[in-house]
């Protein structure tokens, strides 16, 4: 007689939820926490150990985008009528009228972040997304646990790629 192996049969076993977003950049934040807002059920994988983390930016949008996105005047970390942006071959200078805010991205990206999970959705960190097979009758979406060597995949209707 063959005997069931309960762990095998768990470890096969995928988590199903309506939407993974892959990435908890500006774009899969706002994405997730909105579809989360809806009503649905919603997963955020991010890999690096919190959203901003160690992220390459310069961290500037013009003041009148910031006002609008709602963000708390606590992430600035200065404001000025101009910018320069310097790249491998030159520099180019921008002004505007209402000025440019200057931020840190993780504080930036963990305000997003935070928003999304108080609008519902769920956030996992240090969490690699390392496959994603979509089909028509939904998506399976593998993972690694960066921290803890576990992986597993979980099954959804919709997934996001803001990676
Ligand atoms: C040097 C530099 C300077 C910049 N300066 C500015 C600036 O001053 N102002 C401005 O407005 N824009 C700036 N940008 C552009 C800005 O950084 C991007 O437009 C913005 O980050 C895009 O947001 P996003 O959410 O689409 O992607 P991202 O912010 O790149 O987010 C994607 C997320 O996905 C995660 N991820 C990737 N692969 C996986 C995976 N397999 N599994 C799980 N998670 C994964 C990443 O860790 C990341 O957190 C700059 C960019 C660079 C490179």
């Amino acid at each position: 007689m063959r005997r069931f192996n309960i762990n095998k049969a768990l470890k096969s076993l995928a988590m199903i939820t309506d939407v993974v977003v892959i990435g908890a950049g500006p774009a899969g934040t706002t994405i997730g926490g909105k579809i989360a807002s809806a009503g649905f059920d919603v997963l955020i994988v991010e890999k690096a150990d919190f959203p901003g983390h160690k992220k390459a930016c310069g961290g500037a949008i013009s003041r009148s985008f910031f006002m609008e996105l709602g963000l708390p005047k606590e992430i600035i970390e200065k404001e000025s009528k101009k910018i320069v942006v310097h790249y491998s071959t030159g520099s180019v200078e921008l002004s505007s009228e209402s000025g440019f805010t200057v931020f840190e991205r993780e504080r930036f990206d963990s305000f997003l972040a935070q928003k999304a999970e108080e609008n519902g959705a769920r956030l996992w960190t240090s969490t690699i997304v390392t496959d994603a097979t979509v089909k028509s009758e939904g998506a399976t979406i593998h993972y690694k646990k960066l921290q803890r060597e576990e992986k597993g995949k979980v099954r959804a209707r919709f997934v996001v790629f803001a990676d």
